[in-house]
């Protein structure tokens, strides 16, 4: 029975090399997936699932706009569907892919962030720890110490930054995992050390 998967995880624990490897099973096996990441912006057209490792394959950039039910629907003998930064799609998405497991009874895997870095839920997420399946935390430790990364510290110039924009785009800002006690009180001093300033 087809079922609708999110797996979540910090920043940099492996979801977009973990999508490439699924994708490629399913390949090897001669069964077509249809690969999407989130425009972000209102363009939907060809976007990239790239993984820090260095691997990347071309996806199909969905809008907020863009109907993930028609779009699957309308594509041939779709084996699954896999979703890259899922915490962008809105709640309506999540449903349609509640639609595409239960009407076509295709597998749909999700995956993304499940909070900002602020620690609110992003709307994919919320949607989807309400709706999905099956769920599952993909893990990393935290940049400073053996714990678990379960927050996203952002940065910007270079220090961290506590409020702002949820979706920031275009900025020079720089994400890095982290435990809950180093997400209050990160290391900078090992952070400079480390950058060798
Ligand atoms: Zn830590």
């Amino acid at each position: 029975m087809a079922q609708l998967f999110f797996r979540y995880g910090a920043m940099a624990s492996g979801k977009s090399i973990e999508i490439i490897k699924v994708a490629h099973n399913y390949e090897t096996q001669g069964r077509k997936v249809l690969l999407l990441t989130n425009a972000l912006d209102d363009r939907s057209g060809v976007g990239t699932v790239t993984s820090r490792i260095g691997m990347q394959r071309p996806a199909r950039a969905v809008s907020s706009t863009d109907n993930i039910f028609d779009l699957v629907k309308n594509s041939e003998s779709i084996a699954a569907v896999l979703i890259d930064e899922a915490q962008f799609l809105t709640k309506e998405q999540v449903l349609q892919l509640t639609q595409v497991v239960d009407e076509l009874h295709i597998p749909t895997l999700a995956f993304g962030l499940k909070n900002d870095a602020f620690n609110n839920l992003f709307p994919g997420s919320e949607a989807l720890l309400i709706y999905a399946d099956k769920i599952e935390e993909m893990k990393t430790l935290c940049s400073f110490c053996d714990r678990k990364a379960v927050m996203n510290l952002r940065f910007v110039d270079g220090k961290p930054v506590y409020e702002g924009e949820q979706i920031q785009i275009g900025g020079d800002e720089a994400y890095m995992p982290v435990c809950r006690m180093h997400y209050n009180h990160p290391d900078l001093e090992a952070l400079a050390r480390r950058s060798g300033k």
